[in-house]
């Protein structure tokens, strides 16, 4: 193993890394960010854009720390005067033709050019000639390219010629004249994964229409998440300002998505910001008009009506999109109810879009995070392969009919219209709620702490973004508190505290905590079972 190391010195902390490792990779060891633009670890190095810039002991010339490999005794000098002075040039060479447009720039509070000139650059620009011009493009797709920004680094061409491995975008022209474009007139049309170039594109060039002059970038709160649009779980950070999501970005996870993500779950965040929500208990008495009402009549009316039933046969529908401590607790109530059927749904893709450069990465057949978490705990998928359909079983055979977060919007409005006690639980009102006896107003998951399991078990964190509407609530927490009144059980606090429950119960949780899952999530069991 310790062949495997290489020792050398870095601005005089040694360091040892892996044989192969590059100065740049190496210099993060000590906390140090050697400037670059051109450089990735998710795409090949072509060094150049000649930033990252080093001084090594005994070479003749400044050497380029991201395709520099370390090498044993090793001595380096990321920021003495000689490193810092070579960057410096460099820099003033990119002002030259970089528009200085920062208070309209989308990219202004996170450009890495903005960044390094405050760090590293000259105080004042000496540059007298006219600037180059190109103007404005639209790349098609969510892109649009202001190529006066660019810095010609070729990460965007790079990301769609070796991840996406759709090359759509190439260089024309050279030196001076050198601009990013597209081959074709659909330019990204049809792509599937090219949000990420704007992601990695180090200035303004590249920029969101969606997030366009939305917000600015040190206004927003970045949360961690977990993409709900597909079960690949995809690490996300929701950006949020004014208690609304304006943007969803990757976060690096190498077990899962890498640094990217799908445009489909990149897009698929205005339904967490749709203002239509259920924000109250409603309670129906003739089947018709309902009555808002505080949590303590809501949850005292159903536990009476529940009471009412005897051996009442119990149904309930879930969604793959509630998390594990939510379908956790929506078990537990059913078997405290007396016992019966939990079935869930979830919505399903046509096909799955591989990522072809980093193929563990897919916007997978469901249309759901959690549909493993389900099946982890035991409840059997109903629907077709579009994920409609399904639930006659529960609609005609349940007494009690429970469905959490499944806005059945293929179901008629006659469903549950049998049932002697219809409760649902959603974020949103569904027609097919007409019938409820009860509705309970419930969070979703970027309002509420959670986990989901992805496709391949990877059980993972997400915490709070959004202050809940009204008096919505984690499902968790009203069905604990349900399950707590019949059981005469202590209700769980908190989502940490349930999860630790279902790892108890449920072999294939088993052992794991909250901290265990930390921001990078842990795989469960997958073979051990649903248990009891
Ligand atoms: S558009 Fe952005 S990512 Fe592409 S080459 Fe220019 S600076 Fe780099
Ligand atoms: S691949 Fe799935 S989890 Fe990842 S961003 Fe796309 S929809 Fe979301």
């Amino acid at each position: 193993m310790a062949d495997d190391l290489v020792t050398l010195t870095i601005d005089g902390h040694e360091v040892s890394v892996p044989k192969g490792t590059t100065l740049l990779e190496a210099a993060k060891t000590i906390g140090e960010q050697v400037p670059h633009y051109c450089y990735h670890p998710g795409l090949s190095s072509p060094a150049m854009c000649r930033l990252c810039l080093v001084e090594v002991e005994g070479a003749p010339k400044p050497m380029p720390s991201c395709v520099t490999t370390v090498m044993e005794g090793q001595v380096v000098r990321t920021m003495s005067e000689e490193a810092k002075g070579h960057r410096e040039g460099v820099l003033e060479f990119y002002l030259l033709n970089h528009p200085l447009d920062c208070p309209i720039c989308d990219m202004s509070g996170e450009c890495d050019l903005q960044d390094y000139v405050h760090l590293e650059g000259r105080k004042q620009g000496r540059g007298v000639e006219p600037k180059r011009v190109f103007g404005r493009d639209d790349f098609g797709g969510d892109v649009l390219f202001y190529g006066d920004r660019c810095v010609m680094c070729t990460r965007c061409v790079r990301f769609m010629s070796e991840v996406e491995q759709d090359e759509r975008l190439t260089v024309v022209e050279r030196g001076n004249r050198s601009v990013i474009d597209t081959f074709f007139t659909e330019g990204l049309e049809g792509t599937n994964w090219h949000g990420n170039i704007v992601d990695i594109c180090p200035v303004g060039a590249l920029v969101s229409k969606d997030f366009l002059y939305k917000a600015r970038a040190w206004d927003l709160d970045h949360t961690p998440s977990v993409c709900a649009s597909c079960s690949q779980g995809c690490n996300v950070m929701l950006h949020t300002r004014d208690n609304l999501v304006h943007r969803v970005k990757p976060r690096e996870n190498l077990e899962v998505n890498g640094w990217w993500m799908c445009d489909h779950g990149r897009m698929d965040y205005e339904w967490i910001n749709d203002g239509n929500r259920l924000e109250a208990p409603l309670i129906s008495e003739d089947g018709v008009s309902r009555r808002a009402v505080g949590w303590k009549d809501a949850l005292g009316e159903l536990l009476g009506r529940a009471e009412e039933l005897e051996a009442a046969s119990v149904r309930a529908v879930a969604s793959a999109r509630a998390s594990n401590e939510d379908l956790g607790a929506l078990a537990e109530l059913v078997g405290a109810l007396g016992g019966g059927e939990t079935v869930f749904r979830s919505p399903r893709a046509q096909e799955e879009l591989v990522l072809k450069g980093f193929p563990k990465l897919a916007r997978r057949k469901d249309l759901a995070p959690n549909v493993k978490g389900a099946e982890l705990l035991g409840m059997r998928r109903v629907g077709d392969d579009a994920g409609a359909g399904g639930l006659d079983s529960v609609a005609e055979h349940g007494s009690i009919v429970i469905v959490l977060g499944d806005v059945l919007a293929d179901q008629g409005e006659d469903f549950g219209a049998g049932a002697d006690l219809y409760v649902y639980l959603g974020t949103h009102d569904s027609p097919a709620a007409k019938h409820a006896d009860i509705v309970l107003p419930v969070t979703s998951h970027a309002e509420q702490e959670g986990t989901f399991t992805n496709h391949e078990g990877r059980v993972q964190r997400f915490w709070p973004a959004l202050q809940p509407p009204g008096m919505a609530r984690p499902a968790w927490l009203i069905l604990g508190a349900l399950d707590a009144e019949l059981t005469g059980e202590g209700a769980p606090e908190t989502a940490a505290e349930l999860f630790g429950k279902l790892s108890d119960a449920v072999p294939a949780f088993g052992g794991l905590t909250y901290p265990d899952l930390g921001t990078q999530g842990a795989s469960a069991k997958v073979g051990a079972g649903a248990g009891s």
